[in-house]
C-alpha cells in the first residue's frame, strides 16, 4: 500500500512539473533501467528523451537533459575561464608583446602608393641595395683596423683637423650623457700620440656599437677611401640593384641615396661596385645631416630638395620598418 502511494505520488509530481514546462516533452516513451540503490527492479516510463531528439529547452532541471547539459558545459567553461558557446571573443587592443594590433585598413584609404605616380626614388644601402655582411664583415673592420694608420698619416691636414674637431665635440656631448666606455681626448697641446690613442678608443667603441653619428661617419668614409682607392675593398650591391637603376633611369625617374654613412662613403660604395660605377643612374646621396633616418623631419628635408610636388611622388626603399614609418608620416 505504502508502495502504491510512494508511486502515485510520485506521477503526480511528475505530471504537474509537465504540464507548468518544468520537464523536455518526452518524444518517446520506452522502458528503461531505473538508477537506484533499491533493491527491488522497477521500471519506469522515462520523461527524459535522448538528447539528440530535444531542442529548445532552457528550464529543465532533469539530469541528462541538453538543457542541463549545455548549462555544465558554460558552468564548466566559466570555471575555465572560457567563453561559453555562442559567445563572441573580445578581440585583444594590444598584443602579448605590447605592441599595437596593426587594423587592417581600405587599400584606398592608406594603400601603397601608384607606382606610376612615382617620380623619384630613394634607397637605403644597408639591407637594402647591399648586403648587411658587406658592412658589418668589410667596410666597419677595415675602418676599424686602419683608423689608427690613417689618423697617424693624415695628422694636422685640414681635413683630419676637421674630423677630430668633430669627434671631440661628440665625446664631450657623450661624457656629459654618461655614455660608458667614453675616453677623454686630450688637448692638442698633449702631443699627436695621446690624442690619436684616445680617438681611436672611441672610434672602435663607436663602431663597435653601431652607432649612426656624423662624426664617425665622416672619419670612416675618409678611411674606406684610402681602401677604396687602392682596391682592397669593392662596393658589393644585390644582384638586381643594377638593371633596376638602369631601369628607372631610361624611364625618367630620378633615384637618390640616403645613408647614414657619409655621402662621401655612398659615392666611393656605388663608385666601385663590382658591377663598375654605378653613380650614372643616381641623382644624389643624402646623409645624416639632413637628420637622422628614422624621424619625419629628415624625409620632410630630402622632399623639399628632391623636386617633386607631392612626397606620394617619393618611393623610399629600406629594410628598417622604424625608417619606412618616419618616411610615411613625412
Ligand atoms: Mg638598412
Amino acid at each position: 500500500m505504502k508502495r502504491n502511494v510512494w508511486i502515485w505520488r510520485r506521477l503526480v509530481l511528475l505530471e504537474n512539473r509537465y504540464k507548468h514546462g518544468h520537464i523536455c516533452a518526452p518524444a518517446t516513451r520506452e522502458k528503461v533501467q531505473r538508477p537506484s540503490t533499491r533493491t527491488e527492479k522497477t521500471t519506469m516510463a522515462s520523461p527524459v528523451p535522448p538528447v539528440s531528439q530535444v531542442s529548445g529547452c532552457r528550464a529543465c532541471c532533469v539530469p541528462g537533459c541538453a538543457s542541463s547539459q549545455l548549462r555544465r558545459r558554460r558552468s564548466l567553461k566559466a570555471a575555465a575561464g572560457l567563453p561559453a558557446a555562442g559567445t563572441s571573443i573580445p578581440r585583444p587592443r594590444q598584443r602579448l608583446d605590447g605592441r599595437r594590433r596593426l587594423r587592417a585598413s581600405p587599400a584606398s584609404a592608406t594603400g601603397p602608393p601608384q607606382l606610376s605616380s612615382i617620380r623619384s626614388v630613394v634607397l637605403d644601402i644597408e639591407g637594402t641595395t647591399s648586403p648587411i655582411s658587406f658592412v658589418t664583415d668589410v667596410l666597419f673592420p677595415y675602418a676599424r683596423d686602419n683608423v689608427r694608420k690613417h689618423l697617424d698619416a693624415t695628422y694636422g691636414s685640414d681635413e683630419t683637423n676637421d674630423d677630430i674637431a668633430m669627434l671631440r665635440a661628440q665625446v664631450e656631448q657623450d661624457l656629459s650623457e654618461g655614455i660608458a666606455g667614453v675616453v677623454p681626448v686630450p688637448p692638442d697641446e698633449a702631443g699627436k700620440d695621446p690624442v690619436i690613442d684616445a680617438l681611436v678608443a672611441n672610434v672602435e667603441a663607436m663602431i663597435k656599437a653601431d652607432r649612426k653619428i656624423t662624426s664617425l661617419k665622416q672619419l670612416q668614409g675618409h678611411v674606406w677611401r684610402t681602401g677604396f682607392e687602392s682596391e682592397e675593398i669593392k662596393g658589393v650591391v644585390f644582384d638586381d640593384v643594377p638593371p633596376a637603376l638602369q631601369k628607372w633611369h631610361a624611364s625618367g625617374i630620378k633615384t637618390y641615396i640616403y645613408s647614414s654613412g657619409s655621402r662621401e662613403a655612398q659615392r666611393l660604395i656605388f663608385g666601385n661596385t663590382t658591377y663598375g660605377d654605378l653613380r650614372k643612374y643616381l641623382c644624389g646621396f643624402f646623409d645624416t645631416t639632413v637628420g637622422t633616418k628614422r624621424e619625419a623631419r629628415s624625409y620632410y628635408e630630402i622632399w623639399q630638395s628632391v623636386g617633386v610636388d607631392r612626397p606620394s611622388q617619393i618611393l623610399f626603399l629600406t629594410d628598417v620598418y622604424q625608417e619606412a614609418a618616419a618616411a610615411k608620416a613625412a
